[in-house]
């Protein structure tokens, strides 16, 4: 926040807050990473009324990518002589023995997936591999470079893309104590509304879609408060200018035509059914496990000591992890949360 006009919004939004009068402990989780970052740098958990709790969720890529899909990027890059092409914040993920950034040979970093497109046509001799990381929000990037390049050789894809909705739903269902939720911006530019109307009615649960900026987060809370407070539970959006109810009808045809729902691994929570996206029959030639007929094994998905899978799902705190800013730092992670700047601990160690 750093005009006056902010400041001034940001009061009027914490009296609102205030005025609303719930003396009663409620616990809000901002599924996002990018929300948990927000959060933390304006220090918005300190100027909420004490009994209003932020939880983080789970919704940095990074960290809930599994172990096994790092093991079979590296097996890849040193056995079969496979480059590897991932996006920076995977770089130092952890797999159950070491990271890509210790590999030494065949990774790049890329910053889309377009860039991997480019270095397949420039060097059709090499095979390419892109760890497909990521939520709604990557996939249709994906689709869009498999729709666009059919009859590309050298290229496929680690498919590790998961599903926002599916992951709310497990965790309401698996007893997280969470009273509503800050829904995700940029996926649900995707998305759109509708996908979280299931968790709103069913559930109960308040959803917002919230954006980005620190006037965002905070309207989005008075937002959920507003319907805590009358009783009510629906979808709303406080990212107007960014996210419509259909949401990108043209990105999810893409997404359609490449994948479908599949049941997922989210590493420190387990098995999701139908969160994750598996590639069509048509586009089985890019899926990198069948090309080169390696099968994922199970994995050091969470090593001792690390809390991930109780913070992934907002049941710790990273400060709780006795290993937070000691031996896991994001200089030298122990733990996926700690990898990626819209991770938990690595939120926590920059922002205390
Ligand atoms: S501080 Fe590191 S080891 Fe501890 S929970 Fe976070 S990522 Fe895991």
């Amino acid at each position: 926040m750093s005009s006056c006009k902010e400041k001034d919004m940001a009061r009027d939004i914490l009296r609102d807050i205030k005025k609303l009068g719930i003396k009663k402990e409620v616990r809000i989780m901002e599924v996002c990473g990018t929300h948990t970052q927000t959060i933390a740098r304006y220090g918005i958990k300190n100027i909420l009324p004490e009994n209003i709790k932020l939880i983080s969720g789970p919704g940095c890529p990074v960290c809930v990518t599994p172990a096994s899909h790092v093991d079979l990027a590296i097996k890849l890059a040193e056995e079969e002589d496979v480059i590897i092409t991932t996006y920076g914040d995977a770089y130092k993920l952890p797999g159950s023995e070491k990271s890509l950034a210790e590999v030494g040979k065949n990774v790049k970093i890329v910053y889309s997936v377009d860039e991997v497109i480019e270095m397949c046509r420039a060097q059709r001799d090499k095979e390419f591999v892109h760890l497909s990381i990521g939520f709604e929000t990557t996939a249709p990037a994906i689709a869009s470079v498999l729709l666009k390049n059919p009859e590309l050789e050298n290229f496929s894809i680690i498919p590790s893309n998961k599903l926002i909705p599916p992951a709310m739903q497990y965790l309401i269902k698996n007893d997280c104590k969470i009273d509503g939720f800050i829904c995700p911006g940029h996926v649900s530019a995707i998305i759109g509304a509708k996908p979280y109307e299931r968790i709103a009615k069913v559930y109960e649960k308040p959803c917002v879609i919230s954006g980005f900026e620190a006037i965002d987060v905070l309207k989005s809370i008075l937002m959920i408060l507003n319907q805590i407070k009358n009783n009510i539970s629906k979808v709303e959006i406080e990212y107007k200018r960014l996210v419509k109810y259909e949401g990108n009808k043209i990105a999810r045809e893409k997404m359609d035509k490449v994948f479908k729902a599949s049941n997922a691994y989210w590493r420190g929570i387990g098995n999701i059914p139908s969160s994750g996206l598996k590639l069509r029959n048509r586009f089985k030639r890019f899926d990198a496990p069948k090309r080169y007929k390696i099968k994922l094994k199970d994995a050091k998905e969470i090593k001792p000591g690390c809390l991930c899978s109780k913070i992934i799902v907002g049941n710790a705190l990273p400060t709780q992890c006795k290993l937070f800013r000691k031996e896991c730092t994001p200089y030298k992670p122990y733990g996926p949360c700690m990898v990626s700047v819209e991770g938990a601990c690595n939120v926590a160690f920059r922002y205390g």
